[in-house]
Parts: C-alpha cells; structure tokens; sequence
C-alpha cells in the first residue's frame, strides 16, 4: 500500500476524500449508539480507499476509537476525531492536541448532568475530551437546553467552546477544529498534491467547506437548508453513497466529478465560529 501511495503522489489531479460520519455517511438516529454501519457501505469505503490509494479520511465529532468500534474491521482508515482534535494518518500514527484541564472538563461534565436532570429525553454523550448533550428527544426544550449550554460555556472559555449541531450543544476542545484536520491530511501522502472533495452536513463542517474552497477543492453540503460555504449539495446519506460509488475516481477531470452534485442554491457565507 505504501508504495503506490508514494507513486500516486505525482498524480496531482486526483482527487482525495474527505467525509463526515453521522448525517453524511451515516442516517442519523435518535441516539448515537443507534447508529447503523451497513455491511455495504464498508465495501464502499475499501472500494473508495483501494481505488484512491488509501486517499479517504473520516472526519468526525466523534472519538476515534468509537469509529473504530462503529466501522470495525475497516480499522486502518485515515481519521480525525472530535472535530479535529484528535487525528490518524494514513500510515496510523496518532496526533492529538494539547488536552483540556480535567477541572475544566469536570466543571462542564457536571453542569451538563444538571441539564440532563432538569430535562428528560436529553442524553449526556462523553467522550473524554468534548462532551455532547444530545436533546433530539426534548426537542420542545432545545430554546431552554440552549441557553443553559451558553451559560455553561461563560464558565469553562477558553478552554472548551460549544459546538452546535443537528439537535446537539457539545463542549469540545477549543484546539482544533475540522479544517485544522483536512489542512494536516493535506500536507501528508496520500493526500498531498491530491484534489479534495469535503462531504458534510453540519455546523462543524463549514470551516472544513471554507478550507477546501480555498485549495479549489470541492465542498458539498448533505441535506443543508441553511447558509452554507459549500459550493455544491447532495439531498441525504442514500444520495452520497450513490455519488462515492459513482465517482470515475480515475478521471482526473473536475467535470466528471462533479456531475451528479448540485450547485449550491445558497449564496456561500464566509461564517465565524
Ligand atoms: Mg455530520
């Protein structure tokens, strides 16, 4: 593998693929352990890796090590966690930001849990260094869930910074963010000199959107109705699988790849997070 990496280094044009988890890949369920990883979709993505020379990372809010567990056997993708927190390239080594204080994430997992009481149907996601309230199941609550969550983040700033998503407020490491993870996977075979394409769904995903339109990669939202710095969109999860397995991953030719997207309605928006 490692070889035909090296080779493919001098094949500037092609492309290397970026993808979100939950909501991209992955239908979103009412929980985070209810998350299903077909036995499909993990032929798709060593299809993916075989055909691109290994130029396919993960890029999550989640830990690593859960998607290891979720995707397991496929354990050798390349992959960043916790919103680029945490990273493994493609030859598996492992970088990790400098840690939060553990009293900063004491005081924010213990405030949380105060939320988690007050509100039933919420669901405290901890995974060590962020911690996710989920609160799909006490969606009459979220205006109440959301304010908490903002006075929480006046306490444990600089250090830790809330992070919205699709019906979840996460207080994740103030370090790193998404694009901090594909900028490192691109100064890296095998995907340097490779032309990015980024598949998201969330709020996280826009500083990632913005550093691939920089490169002149392509950004594509999934199922997104707001503003976005996305230059391209796919409606839902069905949609991405069908356009990664469609993908004429040998054509380096930016109009073959990006038949099958949509142009993105949107006006893109440079956002601030
Ligand atoms: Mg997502």
């Amino acid at each position: 593998m490692r070889e035909s990496l090296e080779i493919e280094t001098f094949r500037p044009r092609s492309p290397a693929l970026f993808l979100d988890v939950d909501g991209t890949l992955l239908e979103i369920a009412a929980t985070p352990d209810a998350v299903q990883v077909e036995p499909r979709l993990r032929r798709l993505l060593r299809a993916l890796c075989l055909r691109t020379s290994g130029a396919v990372a993960l890029i999550s809010g989640r830990a690593i090590a859960t998607l290891d567990a979720l995707f397991a056997p496929l354990f050798s993708l390349a992959t960043a966690g916790l919103h680029g927190f945490e990273r493994r390239t493609a030859t598996g080594s492992y970088h990790r930001c400098p840690p939060p204080a553990e009293s900063v994430l004491q005081l924010a997992r213990a405030r949380m849990e105060g939320i988690v009481a007050r509100y039933p149907g919420t669901l405290l996601e901890d995974k060590q260094f962020a911690l996710a309230l989920h609160y799909r199941l006490a969606q009459e609550s979220a205006a109440d869930i959301l304010r908490d969550l903002q006075l929480i983040t006046a306490e444990v700033r600089p250090h830790l910074q809330l992070q919205l998503g699709k019906m979840v407020g996460e207080m994740r490491p103030a370090a790193a963010t998404k694009d901090d993870a594909v900028r490192a996977f691109l100064r890296e075979p095998p995907f340097c000199g490779r032309w990015p394409i980024y598949i998201g769904d969330d709020l996280t995903d826009e500083t990632a959107f913005e550093c691939i339109n920089s490169v002149g990669g392509v950004s594509i939202a999934v199922n997104v109705r707001r503003p976005t710095a996305a230059r391209f969109s796919l409606p839902d999860v069905g949609a991405v699988h069908a356009w990664l397995a469609s993908l004429p991953l040998g054509l380096p030719d930016r109009a073959a790849m990006i038949a099958g997207v949509n142009q993105q309605r949107f006006q893109p928006i440079p956002l601030r997070f």
